[in-house]
Parts: C-alpha cells; sequence; structure tokens
C-alpha cells in the first residue's frame, strides 16, 4: 500500500507515528511543509521537517512534542550573553548541530530536498521524507501594531508573540514562483490514496496546497483527513488564530467545508463533534466520528487505521 501524507509539525508527527504503527507495511512519503523555516542566526531550520524527522526517528522531546530529548541550551546562552537574539527562538545544542549541517549542505549546492534526504539517513524515520518544496516559501503575517500595520515572518508572530495579535493577513510568500520539489507530484498521483493527518489547516496543509501543481494532484486522488480541531478549539497551538485570518470558524465542520468536497473525500471528527456526521455544508464528504486524541502512540495507531480504512472505502 502507498499513503501519501501532507504534513504540518506536531501534529502531523504524531499521526505519523499512528500511521506507522497501524500499518508497518505501507509505503509512506510525506510531504512536508517548508513556509515555517527560519534562519535564526544565519541557520536554515526547518521546524516542520525537523519535527516529523525526530519523532519518526525517536529523538524528539515527548513534553514538548518538538525540538531534541536531552536537550542543553549552552550556545543560545553564549549568543545571548553576547546580547545577540532572537533569544524567544528556542534552539537547542543538539538540534543546532541538525541546522549546521544542513547550512554546509546547502552551501555546498545540495538542494533542500537532498539534504533532507541526507538527514534522514541518521534518523531512520521509516518515510520518505520530501519538503514541499525546494523553492524557498516563507509564510507572512500582517498585523496591526501600536506602530501600525506591520507585516511578520510566521515564527515572530507565532513563538515571540504566541499568536495574541489578530492577524490580519497570512500569506505563503514565495509559494506562488516555487515548484514541487522532486518527487512530490510523483507521490501524490502513484498514491493509493492521500492522508491530511490533524495538522494546521492555514499554516501548514494550507501552505504546501499553495504550491503550483499540488493542489491539483491532491484533488485528483482520494483523500482522507483528521480534524485537528476538536469541540470548537485546537488541540494544541493557536490553529483558531490562523482561522480567524482567513474567515473560517474554529469548527471541524468548518475545516472540512473549507477544504471541501472537491479536495476532500472522508474526514475524521471526534465524538464531541459528531453533529458534523449530517451536516448539510458538508455535503461530498464522509464524515465519520471517534476518539481523536493522540495520548499515545497506541492512540495515534487507532485513529491512523480509521483514517487507511475510510480511504480504502471510498477509494476511487
Ligand atoms: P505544528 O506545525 O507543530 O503546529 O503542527 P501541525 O500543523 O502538524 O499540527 C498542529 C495541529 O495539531 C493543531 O491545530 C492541533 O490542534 C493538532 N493536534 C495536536 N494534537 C492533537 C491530537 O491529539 N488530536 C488532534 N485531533 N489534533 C491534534
Ligand atoms: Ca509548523
Amino acid at each position: 500500500m502507498r499513503i501519501t501524507v501532507l504534513a504540518g509539525g506536531v501534529g502531523a508527527a504524531r499521526f505519523l507515528r499512528g500511521l506507522r504503527a497501524a500499518v508497518p507495511d505501507a509505503d509512506v512519503t510525506v510531504i512536508g511543509n517548508t513556509g515555517d523555516d527560519f534562519t535564526p542566526f544565519g541557520l536554515p531550520v526547518c521546524p516542520d521537517l525537523d519535527t516529523v524527522m525526530y519523532t519518526l526517528g525517536g529523538g524528539i522531546s515527548e513534553e514538548q512534542g518538538w525540538g531534541r530529548a536531552g536537550e542543553s541550551h549552552a550556545v543560545l546562552g553564549e549568543l545571548a550573553a553576547y546580547g545577540a537574539g532572537p533569544a524567544w527562538f528556542g534552539l537547542g545544542d543538539l538540534d543546532i548541530a541538525t541546522h549546521i549541517l544542513r547550512a554546509r549542505l546547502l552551501a555546498e549546492g545540495l538542494p533542500l530536498s537532498a539534504v533532507t534526504k541526507r538527514l534522514c539517513e541518521r534518523w531512520q524515520p521509516g518515510v520518505t521524507l520530501l519538503p514541499m518544496s525546494d523553492d524557498p516559501v516563507r509564510t507572512h503575517v500582517t498585523v496591526q501594531l501600536d506602530t501600525g500595520e506591520q507585516e511578520l515572518h510566521f515564527q515572530e508572530w507565532w513563538v515571540r508573540l504566541h499568536a495574541a495579535v489578530p492577524a490580519r493577513k497570512i500569506e505563503a510568500v514565495g509559494a506562488a514562483q516555487a515548484r514541487p520539489a522532486p518527487g512530490v507530484l510523483e507521490a501524490l498521483a502513484d498514491a493509493d490514496f492521500v492522508l491530511f493527518p490533524p495538522s494546521n489547516p492555514v499554516v501548514s496543509i494550507g501552505v504546501i496546497l499553495a504550491v503550483p501543481g499540488i493542489a491539483k494532484a491532491v484533488a485528483a486522488q482520494t483523500v482522507v483527513g483528521v480534524s485537528p480541531i476538536i469541540g470548537g478549539a485546537p488541540v494544541r497551538g493557536m490553529a483558531d488564530a490562523c482561522l480567524a485570518a482567513i474567515g473560517v470558524q474554529t469548527s471541524a465542520a468548518a475545516v472540512a467545508a473549507h477544504y471541501g468536497p472537491g479536495l476532500l473525500d472522508g474526514w475524521l471528527v471526534d465524538e464531541q463533534d459528531k453533529e458534523a456526521v449530517d451536516a448539510p455544508e458538508l455535503a461530498g464528504i464522509e464524515v465519520r466520528s471517534r476518539p481523536l486524541y493522540m495520548t499515545d502512540v497506541a492512540a495515534s495507531a487507532e485513529i491512523a487505521s480509521a483514517a487507511v480504512d475510510l480511504a480504502l472505502e471510498l477509494r476511487r
């Protein structure tokens, strides 16, 4: 069985760990969001790719859901002693090694997809991890500050401001000119079906779909998604602030309606949201309710298994 998954960070990584446990023999390709990529101190950080790589490779900090287990922060401390920021972006010493190597390989001329492959040789994530594009795409958020309207890098809004300042606009800068990375369109075309993990619909899945060619290739497939919204709120993080920026309500049904029946064939919602199963606005999308909290690998595997079963049932 060949499965292709569009992925953000923590929500995707936990779902993927479940998927690997649920269908260990499946050939899984993960198309990762790079809109969150950031270069503090000139280091190329790919938060979503790394969260997937560390989680599936057994190196993730389980408490945080991102970053390395057993991490220390000596380097950031030294930089702070020089008065050099950003101090608000948590970069651990172990993690920094990944970014130093990524910087070197990129400087040698390798595209991000080849660099990611090289990094995965160490972590053996058990999936093929592809960046959505080798071309730079950066998610920018426009906010109204006391000093006037300002366009911020996503990380500055999300991490420094905790998305507490309302976003007026969220834009994937560079997406329109970006090409899908090698293997991305093939993985979508050749898959038996495509899954959307419970990733942020705007800044994770939405940004991947903004790369020309990807949405069309996804729409041509059988697609089953898992709701990141339970009982009218994100399970973790501030996805509600992203949905508000694009005028979509924070509910499992509204997110499915936002993707629409042209993209989604099936949608899993939590038991708390079972009224979505018969929601008239979701005509054309097969909605099922079941527990959707990824409390541990076993729970994530059951969710992944339900998504696979629904995709096989709906497969055209
Ligand atoms: P990020 O890039 O690290 O923000 O990660 P993603 O975009 O992949 O996933 C973020 C989304 O995961 C958030 O909107 C959360 O609501 C969702 N999420 C986190 N944990 C769970 C869970 O246990 N169950 C469900 N259904 N969604 C979750
Ligand atoms: Ca992310």
